[in-house]
């Protein structure tokens, strides 16, 4: 008797018609592919970070080569349609160069050698080395950013770690070509066999957390995932860290100058802020703050119901968004607005409910996120009440500050109370969007994120699959090419506390490394 092998099958969300599945893995394929990523860890940790960076380029350029196919099967599997992936899609490729570019620069690594003659009377030598093959988890809602090329797996592979990506079950095809993509272009410029793996089906997901060979996981998600997976990477005999970026409810709070000034042009960049790709951003501004008697909450409910139906990725995040908004209203939400009525398939309306201040109490429903083209508007009356409301929030990955512009007196104290909450403070400007450079930061506190410490997005992403290894007298012939004297790969490197800059013999820092900071 034939047994039917297990598939991922995609959903067309604008129809909810089945397309074309993706075998999961089996436990004989997955352990294949697990020792191919443990004998392949070494030579990739072994690899000058410069010829990493031209396997990252060869990757941004495969993405390239096939945009137009790439972009076809996104569609097909999310709906999310066009100016977003052709744009999403070319921004995955110029973050594969870019974290190349940070793996080259080198400071990453953190070098430092005290010479035996200093302090500390021993050859003492430091460096962050690669932590070995790397589990990724991406999210449903950026299949090019946060999927299986997107920030986890170029991060990692620059940092030196061998990675395997489990498949997002909403978007399979995709996968599956995308990692045909990443594979070829790795092998063309000289990978080696293991630096890269996908794996399908959510059995593989959980047997990679499992598995020995692994590391360290990079996860993009839901707070229920992530906190699953670090559970259970918690429960391992040798526990390993999870990096899970989850979803919040992102403040954004309106300044009475703020109000008083800008009212329509907030409330126009609020609507499309917190419905862009139907509202199923991670950094979506879920809840607005406005002073009381401001008419920027009517106004925004205008916005709302005039705007149009979208579709939701899958249809489990659609009947999640209906069931969503019913909890947020028997927690005391009172709808303003509903946009129009949506289409068929997986199809979403934008809201808009008001909540009062003091419903905002630690462990309801109205502080979780509802994922999904939904935004809650909250009155304060008082900079005390709004400042109080500001410390009762989940922390979250980021916040926005909507302002009177210069000499709003304002700012200076919600930014500061802002930022022991969250990852990200923007001011006159919205969350959503997320530069990938060397000054990024895209986490926060738990329950943003798992690790407070850590960014998925921007250089420092690559800290997370790197660990400090101190060498106390270790002979030159045993140490890593990090740390040799002869400087092979021409890191930055602080010699007796000094930064010397690649092809510098002595320099006092500065020239743009983060080495400089250390
Ligand atoms: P998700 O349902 O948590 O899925 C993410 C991945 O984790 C999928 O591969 C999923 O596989 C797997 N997974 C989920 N629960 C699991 C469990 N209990 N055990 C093992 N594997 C599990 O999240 P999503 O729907 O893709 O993404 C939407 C969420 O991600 C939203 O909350 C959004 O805010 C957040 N997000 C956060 C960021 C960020 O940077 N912080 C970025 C984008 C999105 P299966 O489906 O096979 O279970």
């Amino acid at each position: 008797m034939s047994v039917t092998p297990a598939v991922d099958a995609g959903h067309d969300p604008r129809t909810g018609e089945r397309r074309a599945g993706l075998a999961h893995t089996t436990p004989d394929e997955l352990a294949a592919i697990l020792d191919r990523a443990v004998q392949a860890a070494p030579v990739v940790a072994g690899t000058a970070p410069a010829t990493r960076a031209a396997w990252l380029d060869a990757v941004a350029d495969g993405l390239e080569a096939h945009a137009d196919e790439l972009v076809a099967i996104a569609d097909a599997e999310t709906a999310l349609g066009s100016p977003r992936l052709p744009g999403e899609l070319a921004k995955a490729a110029a973050q594969a160069r870019f974290y190349g570019s940070v793996a080259a620069e080198g400071s990453f690594v953190d070098a430092r050698i005290d010479t035996a003659g200093g302090p500390a009377g021993v050859d003492l030598r430091r460096a962050r080395r690669p932590v070995g093959p790397v589990a990724v988890f991406g999210a449903s809602n950026f299949p090019f950013g946060f999927g299986v090329a997107g920030h986890d797996t170029c991060s990692a592979l620059a940092a030196g770690c061998p990675v395997v990506v489990k498949a997002h079950p909403a978007h399979p095809e995709l996968s599956g070509r995308l990692a045909q993509v990443v594979a070829d272009a790795l092998t063309s410029a000289g990978a080696p066999e293991g630096a890269f793996a996908l794996v399908v089906g959510f059995d593989s997901g959980l047997a990679l957390v499992d598995a020995d060979q692994v590391a360290a996981v990079g996860f993009t998600g839901s707070q229920t995932g992530g906190m699953a997976l670090v559970e259970r990477a918690a429960a391992r005999p040798r526990p390993i860290p999870v990096y899970a970026e989850m979803g919040t409810v992102n403040p954004a709070v309106v300044t009475r100058a703020g109000a008083a000034g800008r009212a329509e042009d907030i409330a126009c960049g609020f609507v499309e802020s917190f419905t862009l790709g139907a509202g199923q951003f991670c950094t979506k501004p879920g809840l607005l703050l406005v002073p009381a008697g401001s008419e920027i909450g009517a106004r925004v409910a205008d916005l709302v119901a005039e705007r149009d139906g979208a579709h939701a990725l899958t249809q489990g995040i659609a009947a999640a968004y209906a069931t969503g908004r019913s909890d947020l209203e028997a927690a005391g939400a009172r709808v303003l607005a509903d946009g129009r009525t949506p289409g068929a398939g997986n199809a979403v309306q934008a809201v808009l409910a008001q909540v009062d201040a003091k419903a905002l109490t630690p462990g309801s429903r109205l502080l979780e996120e509802c994922f999904g083209p939904l935004a809650l508007v909250v009155e304060y009356a008082s900079d005390d009440q709004r400042d109080q409301l500001l410390t009762t929030l989940q922390p979250s990955l980021a916040a926005a500050v909507a302002s009177g512009g210069e000499g709003d007196t304002e700012v200076a104290c919600v930014v500061e109370l802002l930022s022991h909450q969250v990852g990200r403070v923007v001011v006159d400007g919205w969350p959503t969007g997320v530069a990938g450079t060397w000054a990024q930061h895209h986490g926060g506190p738990w329950p943003a994120t798992s690790r407070p410490d850590a960014t998925s997005v921007g250089a420092a992403a690559l800290d997370r699959f790197t660990r400090p290894v101190a060498y106390q007298d270790v002979p030159a012939s045993a140490l890593p090419p990090e740390l040799t004297d002869d400087n092979p790969w021409g890191l930055p490197r602080r010699m007796d506390g000094r930064l010397q800059q690649s092809g510098d013999s002595d320099s006092d820092g500065g020239g743009g490394s983060r080495g400089g900071a250390a």
